[in-house]
């Protein structure tokens, strides 16, 4: 068994020396525990912040420890009620090639309903982040405007297409490559834009002219300020994640416009989709039904081996991922 270890803790960008790669010997599972062979796990933004040795919602990651996060793969051993040797399993000890698992934590999926690896795309958490931050948080009506960031990621490229299967007036994405923006228009995007082509201000109101109802935030700072400056009145931002800022050293500078909440009577309300787990059957129902009937579109972008693991997730930082980012185990 081979798995990968928090070495040290990043500051500010990680490197490939904050991580190290131990072999240990597979488990023995006690009662009630599950030895399960991983075949994907994810990695995620947030994990980044686990990475600091700092209180938030979620603790930080041991040193000298494995890190974890969402996994899928094969129950190979152990005994548990509901479980048997074959079952695959979603569960939240990845970063490791065989994971001793409570069998509390984990649930059993149907590998003939998706391929394993959407129960971490977009039958999965991330899918779930973009239909609740959308439909709960932001409260998203037929005939909205919404504007997205991070579009052509695994949250983004789930929101701007969900915006229109629910019946959104426009769709604006932003994204960092030109293959991205491509992507998003070929996903049913209205309209999209590489911010690095010029201030996300004037690029947001050029794809939205008559400006925005609803903002799905996943990049913070100077998309955030736009889009309070595009927001109409009564609009709703559902503040999802920041990644510009996750490894930042100093505070952001932007958003420098917060007063314009006032006069518009903005919304802006952070969620974790943690909180949301009560809609997790009727998104899955929803979702299965877009994917039969080709309504929705995905991506993921697999690299292989755990020991490429860090990789995976610094690729992920960076944006050299389309859809969700994978390590196929
Ligand atoms: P993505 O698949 O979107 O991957 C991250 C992407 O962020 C990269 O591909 C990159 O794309 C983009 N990015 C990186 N740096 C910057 C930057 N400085 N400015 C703009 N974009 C940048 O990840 P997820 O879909 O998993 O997560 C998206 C967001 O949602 C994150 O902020 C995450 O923390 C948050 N999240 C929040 C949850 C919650 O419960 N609140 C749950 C899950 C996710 P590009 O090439 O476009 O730059």
């Amino acid at each position: 068994n081979r798995e990968i270890h928090l070495a040290s803790r990043p500051q500010g960008w990680p490197t490939a020396d904050n991580f190290r790669l131990v072999e240990t010997e597979v488990p023995t599972p006690g009662p009630g525990q599950l030895v399960v062979r991983n075949r994907f796990m994810s990695v995620d933004p947030y994990m980044r912040g686990r990475m600091n040795d700092v209180k938030s919602y979620v603790p930080p990651f041991a040193l000298d420890a494995p890190l974890d996060g969402g996994a899928v793969g094969e129950v190979v051993a152990g005994e548990a009620d509901g479980f048997a040797p074959g079952d695959v399993v979603l569960h939240g000890l990845g970063w490791r090639e065989y994971a001793l698992v409570d069998a509390r934590g984990a649930r059993k999926v149907d590998p003939d309903l998706a391929p394993v690896s959407a129960y971490l795309s977009v039958l999965g958490m991330t899918g779930l982040t973009a239909y609740a931050g959308l439909l709960d948080v932001a409260a998203m009506k037929p005939g909205e405007a919404v504007f997205v960031s991070g579009a052509a990621g695994a949250v983004g490229s789930m929101v701007g297409q969900i915006a229109k299967l629910r019946g959104a007036s426009r769709v604006v994405g932003s994204a960092g490559s030109p293959a991205k923006v491509e992507r998003l228009r070929a996903l049913g995007f209205d309209a999209a834009f590489d911010y690095h082509d010029g201030p996300v201000r004037d690029q947001l109101r050029a794809a939205a002219p008559d400006g925005v109802d609803v903002y799905f935030d996943n990049v913070g700072g100077e998309h955030l300020e736009a889009a309070i400056g595009a927001m109409k009145l009564h609009g709703r931002a559902a503040i999802c994640g920041m990644i510009a800022q996750y490894n930042a050293t100093e505070p952001p500078a932007a958003p420098r416009n917060l007063a314009l909440l006032i006069g518009k009577r903005l919304t802006l309300r952070g969620f974790l989709v943690g909180d949301h787990g009560h809609l997790r059957e009727q998104f899955v129902q929803e979702m299965a039904g877009w994917l039969r009937d080709g309504r929705i579109s995905y991506d993921e972008t697999v690299v292989d081996g755990i020991e490429r693991a860090p990789e995976a997730f610094l690729g992920m930082l960076r944006g050299e991922n389309l859809g969700k980012m994978l390590v196929r185990l």
